[in-house]
């Protein structure tokens, strides 16, 4: 490349980057032949961390080592941020609710200026939709740094150990990209791992085959009804559980909104339909509401989204602590307390980000 080629490039990419801001984030990055020809990636990442995944653990991490000074990578398999977290226009999805002793996602929520109202005397939740925090946190990193640290639809394929560090295959639009780093952190579902060529045959990971198959995957689904379907009597939160499906919330948030939120978990297993849980939420929380008139939007099946698919588990397992610094696995299925929360993915992120310095 001539020198004035290499200026105009440059030209063209600061030029981008200062005008790019927060707003056109997404725009850019779903762009990845654009992406590539401003961000020419190197093939060795040699002390970057290479966090695999975008869920609040992964991006938590991101924010953790860029408030450090620690370079960073995040790639993200599907089209958003966010993993299990997912809201619109203030509906839930995915997580809704903080308890209001949680430290670390009471923290963040301060720090990022969202409101939250109070659901009961324990518990909080996001007046804008969870989603918000995701969203508005990938937004304070961003806003310091130019956007390709961040990618969106680069899935992880395949790893190996080389004798400096770990090569990594992604898949995104335009085909694969391999990389090298010493640092990694899996910040992805166990369900997931599987489908990673050569991830559990790395020495790190000796444990997790048989950790995998003595565990039972658990979905969850959430089925929001409107306020009048379930009686004024039902707590905010309650857990019911009905032969082998748990209701594991009933959430109302507030008198103004006008929506239910049910969180159903279930053994994946288990041939269980829609009718079913209608039937279990009906006896149990005696509603008396036509759910087969539910139209799929008010029902929101994590089963059917590929990469968080069966991100739960029944039986509990304590993740061995890492031998490895430079290879972290995190995520909300590593907390020592708070296991499957929001907080516990804060947790494991928070550890993680000491443990990589
Ligand atoms: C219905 C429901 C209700 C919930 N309610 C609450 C609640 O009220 N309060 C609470 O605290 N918690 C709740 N939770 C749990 C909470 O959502 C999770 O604990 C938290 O979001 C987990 O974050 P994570 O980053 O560890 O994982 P995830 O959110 O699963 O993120 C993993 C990310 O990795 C990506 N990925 C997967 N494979 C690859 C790959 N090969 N390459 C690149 N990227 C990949 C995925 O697309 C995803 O974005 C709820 C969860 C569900 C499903």
């Amino acid at each position: 490349m001539s020198n004035s080629q290499r200026n105009r490039r440059n030209f063209i990419k600061s030029a981008l980057i200062g005008a790019a801001g927060i707003s056109s984030y997404s725009m850019l990055s779903s762009c990845s032949s654009f992406d590539d020809y401003l961000f020419e990636d190197r093939y060795s990442f040699q002390d970057e961390v290479m966090i695999i995944g975008g869920g609040i653990s992964g991006l938590y991490l991101a924010y953790k080592l860029r408030s450090k000074g620690t370079e960073f990578r995040l790639f993200e398999g599907s089209n958003v941020f966010g993993g299990r977290i997912k809201s619109n226009t203030g509906i839930d999805y995915g997580a809704s609710v903080l308890s209001s002793q949680n430290i670390l996602s009471n923290d963040l929520v301060k720090y990022l200026k969202l409101e939250t109202k109070n659901l009961d005397k324990d518990s909080i939740y996001i007046t804008s939709g969870m989603q918000s925090l995701s969203d508005t946190l990938v937004e304070r990193i961003i806003g310091l740094i130019p956007y390709r640290n961040f990618r969106l639809r680069w899935k992880l394929v395949a790893i190996e150990k080389m004798s400096a560090g770990y090569e990594m295959t992604f898949e995104n639009p335009t085909g694969q990209k391999k990389f090298n780093c010493r640092k990694v952190a899996l910040a992805i579902p166990p369900s997931q791992w599987t489908s990673i060529t050569g991830l559990l045959d790395l020495p790190e990971m000796k444990w997790a085959k048989s950790w995998l198959t003595s565990m039972e995957i658990q979905n969850t689904i959430k089925i929001i009804l409107p306020i009048g379907a379930v009686p004024v009597s039902s707590k905010p939160l309650v857990t019911v559980e009905h032969e082998n499906v748990i209701l594991r919330q009933v959430i109302k948030k507030a008198r103004s909104s006008p929506i239910v939120e049910v969180d159903v978990s279930y053994l994946t297993k288990s041939d269980i339909s829609i009718d079913y849980i209608y039937g279990a939420l009906k006896k149990k929380l005696q509603i008396n509401y036509p759910f087969q008139k539910l139209s799929t939007e008010q029902f929101y099946d994590w089963n059917q989204v590929k990469l968080i698919n069966g991100s739960g588990f029944k039986n509990f397992m304590a993740v061995p602590e890492s031998v490895n610094r430079n290879f972290q696995v995190i995520g909300d299925f590593t907390a020592h307390s708070g296991i499957y929360t929001l907080e516990g993915a804060l947790q494991s992120a928070s550890q993680a980000s000491e443990l990589f310095l």
